[in-house]
């Protein structure tokens, strides 16, 4: 154990699962039972879950970002601003960019990376929504296309096309933005808005596989009637710097490429020689990395299986925060030598926006709700979480006020 005999807890990565734990563990234990330390590559903590939104432009980055002092207490939990380079588990030690560090109960909760499956081209010439400045990449480009539209010889096709490959929840809320922002964009930049086409390419034969028939028709007719274009059971095989390429050979021309085709764990799981199942660490019952008993993994990084489908749940702030809970209540216990319990995912549904004034989703026992309703509804949920994190302050803040 480390220094004054108090165990020393390491929560690497400050996102949804992060910042609960560490907010949990300051209420759970006192300063003489645990050190805590709470690591992240920046001072601030972002909604992952409004990244769609500053990519396109509909919302200011600033407002999806939190300075982490302004939630957590210094004087309870050591900050450290830094970027985790390798969890060595033998050892109990973080390898920083910058210094190391050792730990007695170590958290890793560094979230998703991007997955391109390897798709020729895609890491290089596609961009990306998986952090705050990935995202404002996307939202200046999309500006720098318009803004020189009017003043260059123009390309092959004569249009603006925005090419979003995948329509997973990802892809179809970030076409949602689109449809709001483009208008704007055309407006601002005296661009006709027939020389912009919108182009969603799913592999899948339907849009969000494997999600309600109902919702996933109104999604999709609430996009088309916006102008969106959907190509469906084409998959993308390669991504070159102007266009992409189908499997069936076919090519089209885009100026912005936006991947939304999936995600993985943090590749820093796979740096550290962790055992992985499709690029995240299948825990145990009480969120442990197997054979580690010190190690909790949460959030995009941990693969929890649901028993009743077989399947793994999808890795969403729902469950990284419910993971958190229970990680910091194990903590608590292992501190004080007390049982540990196992994690039980209690799901409350999931709403998808379709922009600012459009949503749909499944909620409490699979009810389905569409329009305002489902928008304010997502409204809560995002400001719910506000208020968990740092109290009605946060909500006045940050939170997204107006209903619709
Ligand atoms: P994250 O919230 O991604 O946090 C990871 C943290 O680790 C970040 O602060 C990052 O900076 C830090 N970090 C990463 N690498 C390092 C390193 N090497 N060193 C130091 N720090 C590092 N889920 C829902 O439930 N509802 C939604 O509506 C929803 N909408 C979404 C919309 C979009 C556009 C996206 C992309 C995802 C959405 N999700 C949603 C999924 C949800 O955002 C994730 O499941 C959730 O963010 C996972 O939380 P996390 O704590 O594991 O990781
Ligand atoms: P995803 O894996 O859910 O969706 C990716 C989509 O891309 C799939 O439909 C897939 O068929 C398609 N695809 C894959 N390869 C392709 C190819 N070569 N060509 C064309 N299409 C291809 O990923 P996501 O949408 O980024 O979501 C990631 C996680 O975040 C999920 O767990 C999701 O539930 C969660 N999320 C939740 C919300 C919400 O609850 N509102 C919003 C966004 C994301």
């Amino acid at each position: 154990m480390s220094n004054m005999n108090r165990p020393k807890i390491v929560v690497l990565g400050a996102g949804y699962a992060g910042m609960m734990t560490a907010k949990r563990l300051t209420e759970n234990l006192s300063p003489d039972e645990a050190e805590i330390v709470l690591v992240n590559k920046h001072n601030y903590h972002y909604q992952t879950t409004w990244l769609h939104e500053v990519a396109a432009g509909t919302i200011n980055h600033n407002q999806a970002r939190i300075m982490i002092s302004d939630v957590i207490n210094p004087n309870r939990v050591r900050l450290i601003y830094d970027t985790v380079v390798e969890v060595d588990t033998h050892d109990q030690r973080i390898v920083l960019e910058d210094s190391e560090l050792s730990y007695d109960y170590v958290v890793v909760s560094l979230g998703f990376k991007t997955n391109t499956f390897g798709i020729t081209g895609m890491e290089e010439n596609a961009f990306f929504i998986q952090d705050i400045d990935s995202s404002r990449m996307i939202r200046d480009h999309m500006e720098y296309q318009f803004a020189k539209y009017n003043n260059e010889a123009k390309s092959v096709n004569d249009n603006l096309t925005i090419i979003v490959g995948g329509a997973g929840f990802t892809g179809i809320e970030f076409l949602g933005e689109l449809v709001e922002r483009i208008p704007k964009l055309c407006k601002k930049y005296d661009v006709d808005r027939s020389k912009i086409r919108i182009i969603n390419v799913e592999a899948a034969p339907t849009i969000m596989p494997g999600f309600n028939e109902q919702l996933i028709q109104y999604g999709k007719q609430s996009l088309e009637s916006r102008g969106v274009e959907f190509r469906l059971d084409s998959k993308i095989t390669e991504c070159k710097a102007d266009r992409i390429v189908l499997n069936d050979g076919e090519e089209i021309v885009a100026e912005t490429i936006v991947w939304t085709g999936g995600v993985t764990g943090n590749e820093l799981l796979e740096k550290s020689g962790f055992e992985l199942t499709k690029g995240k660490v299948s825990v145990a019952n009480d969120l442990r990395m197997p054979d580690k008993e010190n190690v909790f993994v949460l959030g995009d990084c941990s693969w929890v299986m649901n028993e009743a489908t077989d399947r793994p749940y999808a890795s969403t702030a729902q469950l990284a925060m419910q993971e958190a809970d229970v990680a910091a209540y194990n903590l608590e216990s292992l501190v004080k030598n007390q049982p540990l319990k196992n994690f039980v995912f209690d799901d409350k549904g999931t709403v998808a926006s379709l922009g600012g004034k459009d949503a749909m989703g499944t909620v409490f026992n699979d009810n389905l709700i569409y329009g305002k309703t489902a928008t304010f509804m997502k409204k809560m949920i995002d400001n719910r979480y506000l208020l968990l994190l740092g109290g009605p302050k946060l909500i006045l803040k940050k939170g997204k006020l107006r209903p619709f």
